[in-house]
């Protein structure tokens, strides 16, 4: 199994922000309201995410490490399928296979914090008993080490660090309840505090800047069970807002072909054209309308009436970017 894990961890692991990213969704899984992640050398070194969630069992720190699909795998044609299927449920299993990690975790009904550690090609897992509060804590280091050549494909440590950032911001913007502390090289670099979970206008204003919200269009509509809330940057935002570009489907951020040409269709219609309009978008829609394991590698989904999904969108932006004339 160890070399279908290095093989699937090409899929998920593709660089150090993937870790943070699914690092970060266990936590959140897990009902965390806290987490803290620590960057060395933008994730090369060391990625360090503590929590404090319902942490791991004892019993389940080892399987939480080793339970892998790809152990079936025995000839070319299997892993060329789960390939392209990409790989979902077994991120730690596939982290552990390319890096140093160890596992450190206390649920709050145990009394001892246990810690796994994983190395070595046999990914023997050795616990031992310390010193923890409740929740979790994972340390990878040394991200591929044992793979040259994804190694080679790093870049540099500030690049690397601007992807694990941008993870953080997108899932800080759909998480308002959830405090996120990101540091990089033992400097705070994001603080964003719990707010009630609704507040999304002031996690926007932490993520995106309080002079975002302040200038931003704000409009919320309803249409068929589809609701879309959204801020929207207008002409003072524009130019230097190239980063600012966040959607979320029921909570999943997402960069959806659709949605993003319904809102530059909306913006150029409203404005004329606007290269890289600023803004920040929630959708939710019936989940029995939309696929969102379509490709959940690029973040896309599938609407089952995607004419009316991305019309309502493109509607409803232009209508509120259109200049009040009263
Ligand atoms: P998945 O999240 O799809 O189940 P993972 O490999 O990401 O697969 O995680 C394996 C399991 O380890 C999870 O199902 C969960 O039970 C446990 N786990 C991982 N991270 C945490 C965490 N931070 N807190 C509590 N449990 C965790
Ligand atoms: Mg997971």
């Amino acid at each position: 199994p160890r070399l279908a894990n290095q093989i699937a961890a090409g899929e998920v692991v593709e660089r150090p922000a993937s870790v943070v990213k699914e690092l970060v969704e266990n936590s959140l899984d897990a009902g965390a309201s806290k987490i803290e992640i620590d960057i060395e050398k933008g994730g090369h070194k060391r990625i360090r995410l503590r929590d404090n969630g319902c942490g791991i069992d004892k019993q389940e720190l080892e399987l939480a490490l080793s339970r892998h699909a790809t152990s079936k795998i025995s000839t070319l044609d299997d892993l060329e399928q789960i390939l392209s299927l990409g790989f979902r449920g077994e991120a730690l299993a596939s982290i552990s296979s390319v890096s140093r990690l160890t596992l450190t975790s206390k649920p709050a009904s145990q009394a001892q914090a246990w810690q796994a550690h994983c190395e070595g090609r046999e990914m023997a897992v050795k616990l031992n008993p310390v010193a923890h509060p409740d929740g979790t804590t994972i340390d990878v280091a040394d991200l591929f080490y044992n793979t040259p050549a994804r190694r080679k494909f790093l870049r540099a440590e500030k690049t690397e660090f601007q992807h694990i950032d941008d993870v953080i911001r997108r899932i800080a913007l759909s998480h308002p309840e959830v405090t996120f502390i990101l540091r990089h090289n033992d400097k705070v670099m994001r603080r964003f505090l719990a707010v009630d979970k609704t507040d999304f206008a002031a996690r926007i204003a932490a993520v995106a800047g309080q002079k975002f919200v302040r200038n931003a269009v704000y409009c919320h509509s309803e249409y068929h069970g589809i609701t879309l809330e959204a801020w929207l940057g207008n002409e003072h935002v524009l130019r230097s807002s190239t980063d600012c570009q966040f959607s979320f489907v029921n909570g999943r951020g997402m960069r959806d072909k659709l949605i993003l040409h319904a809102i530059r269709q909306a913006y150029e219609s409203a404005w004329g054209t606007v290269e890289q309009p600023a803004f920040v978008v929630y959708l939710t829609v019936p989940p029995s309308d939309v696929d969102v394991n379509v490709h959940p590698a690029k973040h896309e989904v599938r609407f089952q009436q995607s004419r009316l999904v991305h019309d309502f969108i493109s509607k409803t932006v232009a209508d509120a970017l259109q200049p009040q004339s009263d």
